[in-house]
């Protein structure tokens, strides 16, 4: 038997450089790092920032933080952490077959949800009104902080040291509001986002979409037959019908609305491409708008889903009474420390010192999970409670 040679990461690269699309992002050629680093004997650069996102605080806290549903509700509803991982999956299917780089999409996609607050985005709606007036708030910009500046793996500096391509893709995978969270510099407003950005943006949306919709048919509030009457309720049906037979399994409806959405999604893509004559990134840079994306057709289809989900599940009485109260509850932790900086713990007083109390109060309560917020609150407001 011959010997087995390990992969080296020059050989990583050799094979991103031949086998990826030519508009693709690759490894070799990133701009890097801010502190610059000797590279990893095995791992390409963009594998090696994904482990950093997997392996920091803020990724293990998002198995504690709200998706749309309060966890308390049951075990079997999406949290943070789920979501990401759909989210990941997705892309990495749909990067494998446009030919693009899996590795930054995994990167991107498992930090996109890193800055959300507690409690879903009832906490993040809080957050923005609490900073209004002290530089704002907005999630994707957390997110980039939070690997910026809010994590630590080397006592000589703040944040995860992640290359150029990784910081610009999480902050720039939405098109994003102005206003909320202050930017660092580097960053060319004008140059439009990498494909993987882009597509991470989109498997965002075929996640939630596909299971928003699971967990209000599951939950009840939504019922099957207002399902029906959405185009993308139909066409999902019918296609698990085929290979279920008459009255499909839930299980098998979702499978179903995932696979149509992201084929959907490839083609539609593949197709624009082919018809802009996208030939490498800065042809993708250059590009004045968006190029992965739907079909006209299944995006009217996902905007009627999505309208639906807005007027039936996120604004249902019993969601809404979570979100008035994740809203009051995270308000009140985030006053209580600004009116009174010497109930933070000392780490976190130091950052107010550093960047202004509402900006690290700000980083402090968007970072808890939902369990330390309720923990928080009952320390901080319970007359019986330990400290
Ligand atoms: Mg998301």
């Amino acid at each position: 038997m011959p010997p087995v040679i390990p992969l080296g990461r020059e050989a990583l690269e050799d094979r991103e450089a031949r086998d990826l699309a030519p508009f693709a992002a690759r490894s070799r050629d990133s701009r890097g790092r801010a502190r610059p680093e000797p590279d990893h004997p095995y791992r390409p650069r963009f594998a090696r920032d994904r482990d950093r996102i997997v392996h920091s605080t803020a990724f293990r806290r998002l198995e504690s933080k709200t998706q749309v549903f309060i966890i308390d509700e049951g075990d079997h509803y999406r949290t943070r952490l789920t979501h990401t991982l759909e989210v990941a999956q997705v892309g990495r299917t749909a990067a494998r077959a446009l030919g693009l780089n899996e590795d930054l999409v995994e990167a991107v996609a498992l930090a996109h949800d890193l800055g959300h607050a507690p409690f879903g985005h009832a906490g993040s709606e809080a957050l923005e009104e609490c900073l209004r007036g002290h530089g704002g708030f907005e999630h994707n910009r957390q997110s980039l902080r939070v690997v910026d500046l809010l994590e630590r793996r080397d006592p000589r500096y703040r944040g995860l040291n992640l290359t150029f391509e990784v910081r610009e893709s999480i902050l720039k995978k939405k098109p994003a509001p102005a206003g909320g969270t202050p930017l660092p510099q580097d960053f060319d407003p004008r140059a439009a986002p990498l494909l993987e950005a882009q597509l991470v943006d989109l498997a965002d949306e075929v996640a939630y979409l596909a299971h928003d919709l699971d967990d209000a048919v599951r939950s009840g509030i939504l019922p099957d037959r207002a399902v029906r009457e959405l185009e993308l309720g139909r066409r999902a049906e019918h296609l698990a019908g085929e290979r279920h037979g008459d009255d499909p399994p839930r299980r098998a409806r979702v499978s179903a609305l995932i696979e149509l959405l992201v084929t959907d999604l490839v083609e539609a893509t593949a197709a624009r491409l082919a018809r802009e004559r996208v030939r490498s990134t800065a042809d993708v840079r250059a590009f004045g708008g968006r190029l992965v994306g739907f079909s006209g057709d299944v995006a009217r289809a996902a905007a009627e889903l999505k309208e639906r989900l807005f007027e039936s599940v996120y604004r249902h009485w019993r969601v809404m009474r979570m979100w008035r109260k994740a809203k009051r509850f995270v308000t009140a932790l985030f006053t209580a420390h600004v009116e009174a900086p010497d109930t933070l713990p000392p780490e976190w007083r130091r950052w107010a010192d550093e960047c202004g109390l509402e900006r690290a109060v700000c980083d402090y309560v968007a970072g808890m999970t939902d369990r330390f917020a309720q923990q928080e609150f009952e320390r901080l407001f319970h007359p019986f409670e330990k400290p």
